[in-house]
């Protein structure tokens, strides 16, 4: 009560008025007198606090200002980067999220009808006819396929037993390229090149297991994709690898490995990270571990002939230069295919039935593109380079899964890399896929790279990847639809904004 008198007392001496309805019953009059009280009140705090509100009010402005002018200026940039990247943008991204699309459903629907795309199998070739129909019933403006010559790789049977100390059987993957074997030996176990080195007299006629530790894809593959011929340069006669992968539940990961020319040519197979521990450590015990690989994998003599396969929608101002995206058809022959890469190729052509069934008619022409091939020689990757690079405007590929979308790995001239960050920026944070950085792109787009035109490679949550990544595991129950359809919007939105480009782009 005592401040409530004091407030009073002031304003009593700075107006000279006694406030009614205050000095007595405070209930009384108040709804007659709540606008003039309020009136002097107001008053009275203003001639008396003027200056606290004036520095009120100029940090309100300044906040405004802060919000505001950035709000603008990007606005107007992106308008000047690309045009109508930010309406469109906006309306893909609702559609996509809010509406949701059909990516789930045709995944689910392509891995059910045809698991184990393999180059040279049949399941590959029936995808790629299946993808073709579908692009046809979706009206896009071209759809087409390209024959592509690829390798054919054929597993058969294959096994890898513990011997001795006791006989225990392996969970394993041969490697794809492997020849076929039948080899029992005993196994000595390195964990990197250098220590392959440092025991090469102790290599001849054995097995050498691999055993390094994933610390990322790139520098731990090396051992599945030479580990073979390192081994048989020092008389090795079978190579074993610890599966590149940093989580296992007993899972072998296959993948590609390539013979050294002038190098004996020996079987090779990934086993599971458990029993690749399991082998050393009997080796730490002063075990003698032998192991018996069996493999009757072959490359035919004769390549297959796949396809790459692709639909666009013309651009409307600069229909010959093209913005390409697109993920690979093909898959490893144990796996569903649903992340690798499936998703991608899925993720990428509904991107641009999206675009068209918002009857948005992008400035450049956008191509989604089915390449073939990746997991086992890229010859479709090369094979679209050779014939189109000239028209490419920019490509983007996806191909490490279509989990949350975070951004864009870019290769790309410095102001490309700043521009595409202000339009990510401004119109994919609703997505929160702004990480716009220079970076690695796909394989497949990579050689349109390599011919000097500028990339990139949608990013997502990668951190489980690797767990299923070329195994059994990489199946449909691994995806999730809202993830899906998110990165469906940061694909059509990039794309579209790309193809809207104001001017050229390096
Ligand atoms: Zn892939």
């Amino acid at each position: 009560m005592a401040s409530q008198y004091t407030k009073l007392q002031s304003i009593e001496v700075e107006d000279n008025l006694l406030l009614p309805y205050q000095v007595s019953n405070p209930t009384q009059k108040k709804s007659q007198n709540k606008f003039a009280s309020y009136f002097y009140r107001v008053k009275g705090y203003i001639i008396k606090k003027w200056k606290i509100l004036l520095l009120l009010m100029f940090v309100l402005l300044l906040i405004a200002g802060v919000i505001l002018i950035p709000v603008l200026v990007l606005r107007y940039k992106t308008s000047t980067i690309s045009d109508q990247c930010d309406e469109y943008g906006k309306e893909i991204i609702n559609n996509a999220v809010q509406k949701g699309t059909e990516a789930y459903s045709r995944l689910s629907t392509l891995v059910t009808l045809f698991p184990g795309r393999l180059s040279g199998s049949e399941q590959l070739e029936n995808a790629i006819d299946w993808i073709q129909d579908m692009m046809l019933d979706d009206g896009f403006d071209l759809v087409k396929t390209d024959d592509v010559e690829v390798t054919h790789w054929v597993r058969g049977d294959e096994s890898a037993t513990i011997l001795q100390p006791y006989h225990r059987k392996m969970n394993m993957l041969g490697l794809g390229g492997s020849i076929a074997g039948n080899v029992t030996a005993e196994v000595i176990v390195v964990s990197s090149f250098d220590e392959l080195d440092t025991l090469q007299d102790q290599v001849k006629g054995k097995i050498v297991l691999f055993n390094a530790i994933f610390t990322n894809y790139s520098s731990t593959v090396q051992y599945r994709s030479g580990g073979a011929s390192a081994a048989a340069k020092y008389g090795g006669v079978a190579a074993l690898v610890r599966s590149i992968t940093p989580y296992s539940l007993g899972t072998p990961h296959t993948g590609v490995m390539f013979y050294q020319d002038g190098i004996d040519k020996i079987p090779t197979a990934a086993i599971t990270l458990e029993d690749a521990d399991l082998i050393q450590n009997l080796a730490i015990l002063n075990q003698t571990v032998i192991v018996n690989l069996y493999m009757e994998a072959q490359t035919m003599p004769t390549n297959a002939i796949s396809r790459n396969v692709m639909a666009q929608i013309n651009g409307s101002t600069y229909p010959d230069e093209v913005v390409v995206i697109g993920g690979h058809t093909d898959s490893w022959d144990v796996a569903q295919g649903a992340m690798d890469d499936g998703g991608g190729i899925v993720v990428a052509w509904e991107a641009l039935r999206l675009i068209k069934s918002l009857g948005i008619i992008p400035k450049r022409t956008i191509r989604v593109v089915g390449w073939t091939n990746e997991e086992n020689g890229a010859a479709g990757g090369a094979a679209y380079a050779q014939l189109y690079t000239n028209e490419t405007f920019f490509s983007i590929e996806s191909d490490i899964g279509v989990t949350q979308p975070l951004g864009f790995n870019v290769m790309a001239s410095e102001q490309t890399i700043t521009d595409l960050q202000l339009i990510a920026d401004k119109v994919l944070s609703p997505i929160k896929t702004t990480s716009i950085v220079e970076g690695e792109v796909g394989t497949d787009n990579g050689f349109l790279v390599s011919n000097g035109k500028p990339g990139a490679q949608l990013i997502t949550d990668e951190s489980k990847y690797f767990w299923y990544h070329h195994t059994a595991g990489d199946a449909m129950d691994k995806m999730d639809p809202s993830q899906m359809n998110q990165c469906v919007a940061a694909m059509a939105t990039m794309a579209l904004c790309i193809s809207n480009w104001v001017g050229q782009l390096n």
